[in-house]
């Protein structure tokens, strides 16, 4: 990035949705039919990293973006921040399309990228400062060491980059993403051998920044960390999103039990009692049926069933968990998708 970015063609505003004349919020992020092919090259064969991804990112959200290594997610993100050059489709950045307002897009995001890398002959106080140039935030509007403090990293502002350990590069990269103050936060893999008390304290900053009004986007291939931090989570397998909710809605399904009943002799057709619930009749005649227990118990459904005049030889239960609806979601057989 040699130009700067300092005559954006509009100011950015960071208002919310709500305050919108617009019925329709503009979100933060947006991508239609986007699709990456990375050219064929020393002997790879060409590979399409993006399928034609459809999504909006809500202002104001932590938004996790979930997925197995070589999924997209990194192409995606480097998309936004210009250093992926796109196949086809479009994407805007807090209303900014790429293509017509690229500079205004760009303003609009910080991204901290995967890869640590850290220039080992600046200090992180020269850095940012560098960073904010390139961004062209005045001298008076800068907080360097604002940054650094909040980041853990004041005690090394004047340190050669060299010595800083892994957890630190790491928050000097979110550090120099933040200089311009962007409404919009992109973090890809940020915990990705960060220790517990390193990522503890990434993850207040980044709460707080949120609190403030900061959108954030993060991918990880961490389950829990998305489920624990983010209020909506896309799962993105093979360039393609296969699921994208709240994660209360992913939760519940997350909280859903199974109970396997096996009648006296098999069944050849589901009782009607359980017409409204999710079960299938397995091959075996034995039922497999899926509820929240939450909603309802396992002894309200077998009461349900031997009311019917069914007569049970034996049940078991199963539990799915989140690496359970994660693995159903990125089989290929999406069995729990919409
Ligand atoms: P993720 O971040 O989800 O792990 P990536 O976006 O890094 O996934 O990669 C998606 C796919 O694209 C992978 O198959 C990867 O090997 C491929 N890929 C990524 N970057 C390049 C590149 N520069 N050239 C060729 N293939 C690439
Ligand atoms: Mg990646």
């Amino acid at each position: 990035m040699a130009d700067t970015l300092a005559e954006t063609e509009n100011t950015i505003d960071r208002r919310m949705p709500s305050e919108e004349v617009a019925s329709e919020p503009v979100s933060a992020i947006s991508a239609r039919a986007l699709r990456k092919v990375y050219k064929a090259s020393g002997g790879q064969p060409a590979k399409e990293a993006l399928k034609g991804i459809d999504l909006d990112i809500p202002r104001g959200s932590i938004f996790g973006l979930l997925g197995p290594n070589g999924a997209g997610k990194s192409t995606f993100i480097n998309i936004l921040a210009g250093l992926v050059i796109k196949t086809s489709g479009s994407a805007s950045i807090w209303g900014f399309d790429t293509d017509v307002n690229p500079r205004s897009a760009r303003a609009s995001i910080g991204v901290v990228p995967q890869e640590l890398n850290i220039d080992p002959f600046f200090t992180p106080a020269e850095a940012l400062e560098m960073q904010a140039g390139l961004y062209g935030v005045p001298k008076s509007e800068r907080r360097t060491m604002e940054i650094l403090e909040a980041m853990g990293l004041d005690d090394k502002a004047h340190a050669y980059a060299r010595t800083l350990s892994g957890g630190m590069r790491r928050r000097l990269l979110v550090a120099k993403a933040m200089v311009h103050n962007p409404p919009v936060l992109i973090l890809d893999e940020p915990t990705a051998g960060v220790d517990i008390e390193l990522r503890k304290q990434l993850w207040d900053y980044v709460q707080e920044l949120h609190a403030q009004g900061t959108t954030i986007v993060l991918t990880t291939h961490y389950l829990e960390e998305a489920q624990s931090l983010c209020d909506q989570i896309a799962i993105i397998n093979h360039g393609e999103v296969v699921a994208c909710e709240p994660t209360q809605t992913l939760l519940s399904r997350i909280s859903e039990k199974r109970l396997i009943v096996r009648a006296a002799s098999p069944l050849d057709q589901i009782p009607a009692s359980l017409e409204d619930m999710k079960v299938t009749l397995r091959p075996d005649g034995s039922l497999d049926i899926q509820y929240n227990p939450v909603e309802v118990s396992a002894m309200s459904i077998l009461a349900q069933l031997s009311a019917e005049g069914l007569e049970i030889a034996d049940i078991s239960t199963e539990e799915s968990d989140l690496e359970d609806v994660f693995l159903q979601l990125t089989s290929g057989a999406h069995g729990a998708g919409n």
